[in-house]
């Protein structure tokens, strides 16, 4: 069963460039841009540019494209914020947590002395998110990403 894509959810309106991000990345197949309700600073979210709902709409292409990419982005965020680990999460479906009905990755730096912020919950001051992905991006830059 293959869940209907509605082409004005706010990431295909990113996409679209009608509404804001702090972009951090961009390929032929995937864009990469800080999360605006991080669980841990660094949170970064890399969606393909494919209109698929979730992994199981997405085309094995699409996935190939956005698993590479996760791990350039990765790479660079785990340069850039020297977290004790990095989580890199995918939710399919509102049971599972996704609230955003456009297929996306998830890379979330753990830092061992904090907890998680919530999933969604709390909205980060925006110039906090800029100076986050200027520092991703000038990382990236630096990586020749
Ligand atoms: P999920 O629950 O897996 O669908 O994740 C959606 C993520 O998108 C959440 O972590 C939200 O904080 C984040 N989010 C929602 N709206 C925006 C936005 N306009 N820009 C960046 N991140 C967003």
């Amino acid at each position: 069963m293959q869940a209907e894509y509605d082409s004005n959810n706010i990431f295909a309106r990113i996409l679209r460039g009608e509404l804001p991000c702090f972009k951090v990345y961009e390929d032929a197949d995937t864009i990469a841009f800080m999360d605006i309700m991080p669980q841990s600073d660094g949170h970064t979210l890399v969606v393909p540019k494919e209109p698929a709902v979730d992994i199981f709409g997405l085309s094995e292409a699409g996935a190939a494209a956005a698993i590479r990419a996760t791990q350039i982005v990765a790479r660079a965020v785990r340069e850039t914020f020297a977290p004790d680990g990095v989580v890199i999460s995918q939710f399919n479906g509102a049971a599972a947590g996704q609230t955003v009905p456009h297929v996306h990755f998830h890379i979330v730096p753990r830092y061992a002395d904090q907890s998680l912020r919530g999933h969604a919950r709390d909205q980060q001051k925006m110039e906090v998110l800029k100076a986050h992905a200027e520092r991703v991006a000038a990382t990236l830059a630096k990586q020749g990403a």
